[in-house]
């Protein structure tokens, strides 16, 4: 990561202060050990392919399978704790360089960072509703019954639960218009760990007259971008803090 990089986002985010967003993918949570879908080796994607068992179609026809998977990937997840990436990106919007972030990430690290506003486009590991009563709680409550069977179940009707993550096959949430329009009431968008391969949250960095990218590989959009960086999450949003005397 060039000094030089570093000083252009500074400068772009300087320049548009007040009117420019994040867009965090699962790349900004890797340094809080939790695993992406698309890094060579270490991806998700590498061992399983997650449409096939993150879908709707997994959660009616193989419930079990799906639960399975799901404990054992995301379950780990709830304990996770934000790194340097999430805790720069709250320290920009607390002192009014972005108004807020649109995640596609359901770790809820950006809050535990203390983003204020931020925006699930993928839902969140919080918790699970029945979808026969509408019941909410919470996830590890799930998780818990799923130690002792094989498909968590509503405890007050006995109907079946699913998570509140946005699954392959699911329609987008309304948080998905709230970021649209976000994005346009903003001149900048911050795009930080995405490989900006996941339609329609990708399509969010093609939609803002000025695109700054952090990640560590290339992504589609680098080409239209005023500013990419090529380093990892974390340093790369120190040393931008460092520049605009933040850190
Ligand atoms: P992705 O896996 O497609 O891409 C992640 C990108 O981040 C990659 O291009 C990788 O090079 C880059 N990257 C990895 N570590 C990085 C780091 N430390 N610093 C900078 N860049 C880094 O992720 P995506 O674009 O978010 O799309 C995948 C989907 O997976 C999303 O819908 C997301 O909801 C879901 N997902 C979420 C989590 C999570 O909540 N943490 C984890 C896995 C998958």
């Amino acid at each position: 990561m060039a000094d030089t990089d570093v000083r252009s986002l500074a400068e772009l985010l300087a320049a548009n202060k007040g009117h420019a967003v994040a867009l965090t993918g699962a790349g900004i949570s890797t340094e809080s050990g939790i695993p992406d879908f698309r890094s060579p080796g270490t991806g998700l994607w590498n061992r399983i392919d997650p449409m096939e068992y993150l879908s709707v179609d997994a959660l009616y026809a193989r419930p079990e399978t799906f639960w399975q998977y799901f404990a054992e990937v995301f379950g780990p997840t709830l304990a996770a704790q934000p790194n340097a990436g999430h805790l720069a990106l709250a320290k920009l919007e607390a002192a009014g360089f972005i108004t807020g972030v649109i995640t596609q990430n359901i770790d809820g690290l950006h809050q535990k960072a203390g983003s204020r506003t931020v925006y699930e486009v993928h839902g969140h590991l919080r918790t699970v509703h029945c979808q026969s009563c509408g019941r909410t709680y919470p996830m590890s409550e799930a998780l818990a019954q799923l130690k002792k069977e094989p498909i968590p179940h509503c405890s007050e009707c006995g109907g079946r639960v699913r998570p509140d993550v946005v699954l392959f096959g699911d329609m987008m949430p309304a948080a998905f218009s709230q970021a649209v329009a976000a994005v346009e009431r903003s001149s900048l968008v911050l795009v930080v760990g995405s490989s900006l391969t996941v339609s329609p949250a990708n399509s969010l960095a093609f939609q803002t007259p000025h695109l700054a990218i952090v990640n560590r590989e290339p992504t589609p959009a680098d080409g239209r971008a005023d500013v990419v960086l090529s380093g990892g999450a974390g340093d790369t949003l120190s040393a931008v803090l460092r520049e605009l005397n933040l850190a």
